[in-house]
């Protein structure tokens, strides 16, 4: 078999970097936008550019954003002294399609994980720390997911929040065991949302 052409084989390998696309996949995939649409490629390879360089973590939440406080965390309009805590900014998004909830959020990027080496400072707890210190913090909702990993980090949040004083509630259970937010329906988050108990 002749080699492949270095810069087809290398967009391919590219495509590989996507959440469960295997060989055959990223080739469809390559072959499809050399093939049939170029103009998507090209727009594709541009906004992919734009994210990749122009989204980071909100300066207050940690959420992805395009500037330096996201939209939420400068909204007036928003409760800003209730901070719904999540592991993801799926979670967010999940959330903010219910329609239900006014605050804003606090993104963890994750969940304490010691073996893989996520501790405290890999979820920006300081950051948190800092702010639950300050005083703009009136209830810190934690809604990490029901895995170990998920109610480790929230029996760490509670104790976090308890020491400056802070009250906890944590979202109720519906929430499938191990699901992650993202994939729960808007309805049953709302009512885990509503359904909240002091922790
Ligand atoms: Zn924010």
């Amino acid at each position: 078999m002749a080699q492949q052409d270095p810069l087809i084989a290398q967009l391919i390998e590219a495509f590989r970097a996507l959440p469960s696309i295997g060989q055959r996949s990223a080739q469809r995939m390559a072959y499809h936008l050399l093939q049939e649409n170029r103009q998507a490629g090209l727009n594709l390879a541009k906004q992919l550019t734009a994210a990749m360089e122009g989204i980071h973590g909100c300066e207050v939440c940690r959420d992805f954003s395009s500037q330096p406080v996201c939209r939420i965390c400068s909204d007036a309009a928003r409760r800003q002294g209730q901070v719904c805590v999540v592991e993801s900014p799926a979670d967010c998004l999940a959330f903010e399609q219910t329609g239900v909830f006014h605050g804003r959020y606090f993104v963890l990027m994750g969940h304490l994980s010691p073996l893989d080496g996520v501790g405290p400072d890999e979820l920006g707890l300081d950051l948190l720390q800092k702010q639950l210190a300050s005083g703009e913090i009136e209830e810190l909702i934690i809604a990490t997911s029901s895995t170990l990993e998920g109610e480790a980090t929230a029996r760490f949040l509670v104790q976090m929040a308890g020491s400056a004083g802070v009250k906890t509630s944590r979202i109720a259970q519906g929430v499938p065991l191990g699901g992650e937010l993202g994939f729960v329906d808007g309805m049953t988050l709302a009512h885990a949302l509503s359904g909240r108990r002091p922790v």
